[in-house]
């Protein structure tokens, strides 16, 4: 296989499930536990998880520095769920750290009990007509976003897919359903940052 590769953040979380969706989209994969293994990588993927524990754990691997570095010169980089609220820029209502390498605020365990964990099918323009099977899982919704975010869907008015320049978030799973087109997107703006050339929507 030739072409980039997108690295998945293994300290904790659904590290397995991004792998093999990449896999199965034909984009080589890597898991990232150190800093050489980052190096390695052309891109990065941040899982679900839980964010508290992602953080300490970044900072103790020494990795919070060199991913911030690599993303402050372009690297692109996808935050699911956990991996979403590790990349804001800072978290409503609590004093959690964070990577602040896009320019949302975002909310915590937001959609309550109700769709404490749910499959909505999601309406993503970029993606196609056809709905995407979004799995929440105590999930952050978005709750402000900064001039340069695009927000590419929204659920019960809430920004839950957004993209600065080379930075995305998604506040569900893709990872844990059959459909890649998230994956593939993904790619294409990985191989948009390596050739300079513009992601359109398919
Ligand atoms: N609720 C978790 C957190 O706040 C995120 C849940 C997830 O990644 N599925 O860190």
């Amino acid at each position: 296989m030739a072409g980039p590769v997108v690295g998945v953040l293994a300290l904790q979380g659904d590290v397995v499930e991004h792998l093999r969706a990449l896999e199965a989209n034909g984009t080589r994969a890597l898991e990232v536990k150190t800093e050489r293994q980052l190096a390695a990588a052309d891109a990065l993927i941040i899982p679900g998880g839980e964010s508290t524990t992602v953080i300490k754990l970044l900072e103790r691997f020494g990795l919070a520095a060199p991913i911030t570095a690599r993303v402050a010169a372009g690297m692109p980089l996808w935050g699911t769920c956990m991996g979403m609220i590790v990349a804001a820029h800072d978290v409503a209502g609590l004093a959690q750290p964070t990577l602040d390498l896009i320019d949302i605020t975002v909310r915590r365990n937001a959609f309550g009990r109700q769709i404490a964990s749910a499959e909505v099918a999601l309406d993503i323009p970029v993606l196609g007509p056809a709905p995407f099977p979004a799995i929440f899982i105590r999930a952050p919704w978005i709750e402000r976003a900064g001039l340069g975010v695009e927000v590419l869907a929204t659920h019960e008015g809430h920004g839950v897919f957004v993209r600065q320049g080379h930075v995305m978030g998604t506040s569900f799973h893709p990872e844990l359903t059959g459909d890649n087109r998230v994956h593939a997107y993904f790619a294409r703006l990985v191989a948009e940052a390596q050739t300079g050339l513009v992601v359109r929507a398919s």
